[in-house]
Formats: C-alpha cells, sequence, structure tokens
C-alpha cells in the first residue's frame, strides 16, 4: 500500500472539492488517498479519500485570532496534517522547532503529522543536500514516539516542473530511511513530493524506500489527480 496524498494549498471551493470527491468515487485502488484541503473545505462527511489538513496550531485554544487547533480539527474528521511544509517555513518563519512542536500537537490529538523537510537549490549546488535533510530531518521529527510521515520535498522541486533524477531521489530516501533506523523508527513512511505528474508517478513510486506521493498542482483536478492514482502500483 503505499500513500498518495493531495495538497491542494490555498485552492479549491466546495464546488471543485465536491467534483473531485466524485471522481474519486470511481478509482478502484489498495493505495490510501487523502486530501489535504483548506480550512473551509474540510468535511466529514467525505468518501473514497481520507481528509488531511495543511496546518495546525501550535495553541490548544484561547485567543489566537486565526488559528485551527489540533482539537478543532479531529472535530472536523481530519486524519493528518502536513506541517513544516515548505511554503509555511517560508512564507511564515516556521522553524525545525516550530515544525517539531505541530508534530506533537498533532500526535496529542491523535492526527498523523507529515512532516515536510527538503533542501534549498543552494544547499543542493553547493553538495550538501544530504547533511540538510537529515538535520532538518532529526530537529523535525518529535522526540516521543508516535506514527508520523515524512514527505521529501526538494524546496527547489515544488511547484517548478523539476525533479530530482530517480537516482538522487533514490539516495535521499536511503538516508532519511537509515536516519529513522538509528532511532529505532525504520517503519516510517517517507514519501516524495516535488513536480509529481502522470509521466513520472510511476517510476518514483517505485523506488525502494519510496512509500508514496505527496502532490500539488496536479491534485487540483481529477483529470490530472486521477491518472497518477492509476499509474501507482
Ligand atoms: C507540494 O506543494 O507539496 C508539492 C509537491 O507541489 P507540486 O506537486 O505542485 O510541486
Amino acid at each position: 500500500m503505499k500513500f498518495i496524498i493531495g495538497n491542494w494549498k490555498s485552492n479549491g471551493t466546495i464546488e471543485e472539492k465536491d467534483a473531485m470527491f466524485k471522481s474519486l468515487k470511481n478509482v478502484r485502488t489498495n493505495n490510501k488517498i487523502v486530501l489535504c484541503l483548506p480550512f473551509t473545505l474540510l468535511d466529514k462527511n467525505i468518501s473514497h479519500a481520507h481528509l488531511g489538513a495543511q496546518d495546525i496550531s501550535i495553541h490548544p485554544n484561547g485567543a489566537f485570532t486565526g488559528d485551527i487547533s489540533g482539537k478543532m480539527l479531529k472535530d472536523a474528521g481530519v486524519e493528518c496534517v502536513l506541517v513544516g511544509h515548505s511554503e509555511r517555513r517560508l512564507y511564515h518563519n516556521e522553524t525545525n522547532d516550530i515544525v517539531k512542536n505541530k508534530a506533537k500537537v498533532a500526535l496529542d490529538n491523535q492526527i498523523v503529522p507529515i512532516i515536510c523537510i527538503g533542501e534549498t537549490l543552494e544547499e543542493k549546488k553547493t553538495g550538501r543536500t544530504m547533511t540538510a535533510v537529515k538535520k532538518m530531518l532529526l530537529e523535525s521529527i518529535p522526540d516521543k514516539y508516535g506514527d508520523y510521515i515524512i514527505a521529501y520535498e526538494p524546496r527547489w522541486a515544488i511547484g517548478t516542473g523539476l525533479t530530482p533524477t530517480l537516482e538522487e531521489i533514490s539516495a535521499v530516501h536511503e538516508t532519511i530511511f537509515k536516519a529513522l533506523r538509528g532511532i529505532e523508527h525504520e517503519d516510517t513512511p517517507i514519501l516524495y513530493g516535488g513536480s509529481v505528474n502522470m509521466d513520472n508517478a510511476s517510476q518514483i513510486s517505485s523506488l525502494p524506500h519510496v512509500d508514496g506521493l505527496l502532490i500539488g498542482g496536479a491534485s487540483l483536478k481529477s483529470e490530472t489527480f486521477l491518472p497518477i492514482i492509476n499509474v501507482v502500483k
């Protein structure tokens, strides 16, 4: 079983969400399909996919205007939540420490955190991919044990149409796997994300230690999302 997780970011209306779930009804797959929707589209009554969110507040409740707490997400039917997506790190200054705390809050609310990590273009160009990814991983995962998912998303590959080579993806996933094995967490699923489409999904998802895909742009429309689901075996 692989994970196929869509991230709608700041996109989508209720009508578009309903259309997507309607088209997912006809999909036959053994894989786990999750849609990480914006807060306005979180809907307990969805079927044919699992419900994910894109962020979680560090605070349990109170005077934090605009924040959505773990308890509220759980109440809305959310099963998993992205933490530390590169856009949150970049535009909202989320550090590894904040990401780690958000992952803990998710676990405290029985929500699976999908912890996103990935090198910048500068780190890649200067041969620092492995050290950057490993540091981000070890500083972003919660100390206490719980089920979390890691999403390796090279920052330069998100929304750009660029992807690392299959060899590069394999090498990073192996490094992440070994680091997780070092802390007795080798069963953690490791996803790849960054410009996945129907042409590269099959090959990327077949690589060793790639347990699924995190998909942004191509998850927004059934014409691009369903063919990905169909080629991931
Ligand atoms: C993402 O936002 O997590 C992502 C992988 O985006 P895209 O597929 O559009 O590169």
